[in-house]
């Protein structure tokens, strides 16, 4: 592993003066994704600044109307743990309670989990010069791709990691990112990118600037939740994962965001499903066309196409959940 100094920030803006003062320097929440790439020499940064220093910014609020305040370095099992998430959030606690291990979970942080790159076997190679490296090929095309996206693809096809992103764009979450320029709120719908606009990046978090807080609206009145299948119980990423939150009247879903992981380079929402699900009661009939919307415009690779298959699966055990 390459050389560098470590700096503890004990403030937001003390980090992103430590950021600003070196265009090597990196951040860092619970280390977890940070030292696989310093391991692989995906980055060598000269120095490391360290997150987990600053107090306050790991607080998780409910607030009076049940809507969330998360500070980013809030760890994974914290998140998944806490009784009044559990309670408002229910997709969110279970999304970030099904990530990895709970050893991971224990230091691992929900920014952490937003930021982390994709997994994608050719990215994380230091030995492959890929399109996510600077490099002009996704080698998944005519490569290795069972676990590469069936949505959204290209020019790179490498699948969006995070539990957590696609629990908090169901919800309408939005992120807090402090930077240079001062502070900005994205919607977290807004926050992910596809690669067709830089397949380098996989959000819109600006060189310089820090994530500060994820605010999560209230879900009073909805019914939600997070499903996903893996190919083992043990920990793994998902192949396929869902969030869900609707809202019903009189017996017919009144609102609805449903949105799918690991199969499109940004958390997907199924548009398409929540337009077969509005106005409907979620019965048989209903559960089978949101299946086959669910599919619209998935387009597999040579070795995915299993996919297809998980996400009709998932959709319908999902909504039934929930009916
Ligand atoms: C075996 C294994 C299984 C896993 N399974 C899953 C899974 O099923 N689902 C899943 O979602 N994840 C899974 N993961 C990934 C894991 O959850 C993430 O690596 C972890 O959440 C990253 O969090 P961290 O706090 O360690 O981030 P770090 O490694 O510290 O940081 C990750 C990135 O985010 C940046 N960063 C961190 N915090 C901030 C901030 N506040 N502002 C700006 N930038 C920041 C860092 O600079 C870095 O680029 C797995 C990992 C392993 C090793």
């Amino acid at each position: 592993m390459h050389g560098f100094e470590l700096a503890k920030a004990t403030s937001v803006a003390e980090a992103r003066d430590l950021l600003a003062d070196s265009k090597g320097s990196v951040l860092k929440a619970g280390g977890i994704d940070l030292l696989d790439h310093l391991k692989e020499h995906l980055l060598e940064p000269s120095r490391v600044v360290d997150l987990k220093s600053i107090p306050g910014l790991d607080r998780i609020t409910v607030e009076a109307d049940s809507g969330l305040k998360i500070g980013p370095l809030a760890t994974l099992a914290r998140v998944a743990g806490h009784p009044g998430v559990q309670k408002s959030h229910p997709a969110l606690a279970k999304a970030c309670g099904e990530a990895a291990s709970p050893q991971i979970r224990n230091v691992a942080t929900i920014g952490g989990n937003l930021l982390q790159r994709p997994r994608c076997w050719y990215y994380r190679l230091e030995s492959f010069k890929c399109l996510k490296k600077g490099g002009d090929v996704c080698f998944a095309v005519g490569g290795e791709n069972r676990y590469h996206v069936i949505f959204g693809g290209g020019p790179s096809y490498a699948p969006h990691p995070s539990n957590a992103a696609v629990a908090l764009v169901a919800y309408g979450a939005s992120f807090v990112l402090d930077g240079p320029k001062g502070a900005r709120t994205v919607a977290a719908g807004e926050f992910f990118v596809p690669p067709t606009k830089d397949p380098e990046r996989e959000n819109v978090l600006a060189l310089g600037e820090v994530l500060t807080e994820i605010r999560v609206p209230s879900a009073a009145g909805m019914k939600s939740t997070y499903t996903e299948i893996r190919e083992r119980t043990a920990f793994d990423w998902p192949l396929v994962s869902l969030a869900v939150a609707l809202r019903t009247e009189g017996g017919a879903v009144k609102d609805a965001r449903v949105v799918l992981g690991a199969v499109a380079p940004i958390p997907w929402r199924s548009t398409r499903t929540e337009q077969a699900i509005l106005g409907k009661p979620l019965d048989e009939a209903t559960l089978s066309a949101a299946a086959r919307a669910a599919i619209v415009g998935a387009a597999p690779l040579s070795d995915n196409g299993y996919k297809v298959g998980l996400v009709q699966t998932l959709m319908r055990r999902t909504l039934l959940s929930l009916a």
